[in-house]
């Protein structure tokens, strides 16, 4: 990963080469986003950066170092993220399972999440976590020579999924690490860090990206113009969503909402449960796509009903969003597009997903009936 290869945040870019440039590299850096921006792609840029042997505004991409940061592999950086937990004596073999996937999900999906990785992991049902093995296997990589006589990095994906005595066993490596030795840490839930944590870091704070990086970032790698309009206007700014949203398609979302107001008009309830239970299971970036989604559709919606052309992207949904318009009138579609708001705050306080979903369909069922 180049920094070239992420979209804008040119001043996080520009401050992370300048403190090499002073020679001001603090030793450990907490890199810190939510969930679908850039906070993973960033520490892996600059890792490639730190280590690239021509490195100039950025790293050069082909050089030995470069070809095998960008592989994963190169041997003085060393990679700790959540997996499954392991008898003592398993733990070799945990890794050695899950290393190849956590490499193939990073190459693939850099602005991917826990989501993400829990799927291309295999492991749905189970808590991942970083343990004390990992912990351990820590500090053995921090005791260990630098292979090549550059820098040694420990990258520490998600490090909010360290339990407490996980933590404790590195916070002495984080504090005096040997000379030449950094450690990146990538969080997207900054807050539930342990204290002990982030004050033995420098935190780099990874904002979302804007509306248009997103869409020319989408553009410029082939998805259809109005295609990338509209998943960048979902996106919240983070590309890990946008392109989950071009990934899905819009069209079936599309319909998806088409049938979850039917179900709705009908007091399907059968269906409303069947629909919660997906919603649940669908992961989290899913769920905040298909829930803005529903809010875009019907903000559009409103915009038809008090008269005014609502900037929709194509025929079907412009036909759609008038009939639905028409069929509702403005204040019950005020009041869907509170709930649906609402149902989305809850989200975003970790409220469980199939209560919130099937709540949402009940007001609404309530509400297109009365
Ligand atoms: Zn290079």
């Amino acid at each position: 990963m180049q920094f070239s290869e992420i979209p804008g945040l040119e001043e996080l870019k520009k401050q992370l080469i300048s403190a090499h440039q002073r020679g001001k590299v603090a030793h450990a850096q907490l890199f810190a986003g939510r969930p679908g921006t850039a906070a993973l792609p960033m520490a892996l840029a600059y890792a490639s950066y730190l280590m690239c042997e021509n490195k100039a505004e950025d790293s050069c991409g082909a050089c030995a170092n470069c070809v095998r940061v960008k592989k994963l592999i190169h041997p003085d950086i060393h990679l700790h993220f959540p997996k499954v937990s392991a008898a003592e004596n398993k733990y070799e073999k945990v890794l050695a399972e899950a290393l190849p996937r956590f490499r193939q999900f990073v190459t693939e999906s850099p602005f991917g999440d826990m989501e993400t990785w829990t799927r291309k992991y295999g492991q749905e049902n189970k808590n991942l976590l970083i343990s004390r093995q990992d912990s351990r296997q820590m500090l053995k990589n921090v005791s260990m020579r630098s292979v090549e006589g550059g820098y040694k990095i420990l990258l520490i994906w998600v490090p909010e999924l360290m339990n407490s005595s996980s933590a404790n066993a590195i916070l002495k490596i984080l504090e005096e690490p040997p000379e030449k030795t950094l450690y990146l840490l990538v969080s997207y839930n900054y807050d539930s860090l342990l204290a002990t944590i982030t004050s033995r870091t420098q935190l780099v704070n990874v904002p979302p990206n804007n509306i248009e990086e997103i869409q020319k970032y989408l553009e410029a790698n082939g998805v259809d113009p109005s295609q990338a309009a509209q998943a960048a206007k979902l996106s919240e700014g983070k590309l890990g969503m946008a392109l989950h949203v071009v990934e899905v398609g819009e069209s079936q979302e599309y319909e998806d909402f088409q049938q979850w107001m039917l179900e709705c008009w009908n007091r399907n309830l059968t269906g409303l449960v069947h629909r919660s239970e997906d919603f649940s299971k669908s992961g989290k970036a899913s769920q905040k796509t298909s829930l803005n989604f529903a809010i875009s559709l019907i903000r559009n919606a409103v915009v038809h009903a008090s008269g005014q052309h609502p900037p929709t992207q194509n025929e079907a949904e412009t036909s759609f969003v008038g009939k639905f318009a028409d069929k509702l009138g403005l204040h019950k579609l005020e009041k869907i597009y509170t709930l649906n708001n609402e149902a989305l705050i809850h989200l975003e306080r970790n409220s469980n997903p199939r209560i919130t979903h099937l709540n949402l369909s009940l007001e609404i069922t309530r509400m297109l009936n009365g």
